[in-house]
């Protein structure tokens, strides 16, 4: 009997693993031809100062407009193009796109400070990542410290011989570079003085449950000041609450980007939201 029941499960075991295989197939050809039929979307997420309200910048967030699903959030997706590759030819699209936005809004005189965009490590692997970026900036016209990218940590501690060198050659244009989900990762306080990064945007996860959890306020604690000493400009993520703004401000981070002060909308959108408060970083 134990080898029956041994023989069922490998068969079930079997039978998942070949599901899951042929929902990755499935969904990679899926993006493949999502993008050939232009079912992209990028929506538009405010980055404001806490005190002031001004807002200061715009992270660019993807979304698949499915015929049948309608949006799907890049949680469900990106995992699968970045393991395919796919994620180099989607992270053109979202760079083009965002930046000729970015142009276009400059052109309407609506200053929107930096527009911050996600960038996969997979894309910044490739030997094209830095000529590609200073391609489409040149193409669609928008001023090069107009663009932030935002990197993960894994990105800094796998990468950081290549990265430097390549990050750098786009900071020294003027690009900024964020770290984004900080404190998710390992990062080493060596990795980041390395990197040309001059944002730090703590992860939602230890803003979620403050001011009541000790152990995440210790993390936001020591995130602001690392980011203090070492002079860059911190971020905090997924403020949803004025008790949350209170705590952080106390703890002197000024820079927040979540529901409370507005969701990711289409561009319009963010225009009609903001257009008619002080904006821009000077
Ligand atoms: P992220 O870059 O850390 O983006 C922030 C995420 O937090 C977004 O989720 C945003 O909608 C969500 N968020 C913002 N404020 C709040 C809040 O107050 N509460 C809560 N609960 N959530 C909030 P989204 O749009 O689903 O994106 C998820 C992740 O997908 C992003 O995390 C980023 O890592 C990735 N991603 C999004 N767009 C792109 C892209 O164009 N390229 C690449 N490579 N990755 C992308
Ligand atoms: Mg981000
Ligand atoms: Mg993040
Ligand atoms: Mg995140």
């Amino acid at each position: 009997q134990a080898k029956e029941e041994g023989g069922n499960t490998y068969r079930f075991y079997t039978e998942e693993m070949t599901a899951a295989a042929f929902e990755h197939v499935y969904l990679d050809n899926a993006l493949r031809s999502a993008l050939e039929r232009e079912q992209f979307r990028l929506v538009y997420q405010p980055q404001v100062d806490m005190a002031s309200g001004r807002l200061l910048g715009v992270e660019a967030l993807l979304r698949w407009d499915h015929p049948e699903e309608g949006l799907i959030p890049p949680g469900r997706f990106i995992h699968i193009a970045e393991q395919s590759g796919l994620i180099r030819d989607i992270g053109l699209w979202v760079l083009r796109t965002a930046c000729s936005q970015g142009r276009h809004w400059l052109d309407q005189g609506f200053a929107f400070g930096t527009l911050a965009v996600n960038v996969a490590t997979r894309q910044i692997h490739d030997a094209s990542f830095v000529p590609a970026i200073e391609r489409t900036l040149a193409d669609t016209g928008l001023p090069p410290d107009c663009l932030d990218l935002e990197i993960s940590e894994d990105f800094v501690m796998r990468h950081v011989n290549v990265g430097a060198e390549r990050l750098q050659r786009l900071r020294a244009q003027g690009v900024g570079i964020a770290i984004d989900d900080f404190g998710t990762g390992y990062s080493s306080l060596g990795h980041l003085k390395r990197l040309p990064i001059n944002k730090l945007k703590i992860d939602q996860s230890f803003v979620r449950d403050i001011p009541d959890d000790h152990d995440d306020m210790a993390i936001c604690d020591a995130v602001i000041a690392i980011g203090r000493s070492l002079g860059l400009t911190v971020i905090a993520e997924g403020v949803e609450t004025e008790a949350q703004v209170d705590c952080l401000r106390g703890k002197g981070c000024s820079i927040a980007q979540g529901y409370l002060f507005g969701r990711p909308v289409p561009a319009e959108e963010i225009v009609r939201a903001f257009a008619a408060t002080p904006a821009g970083i000077d």
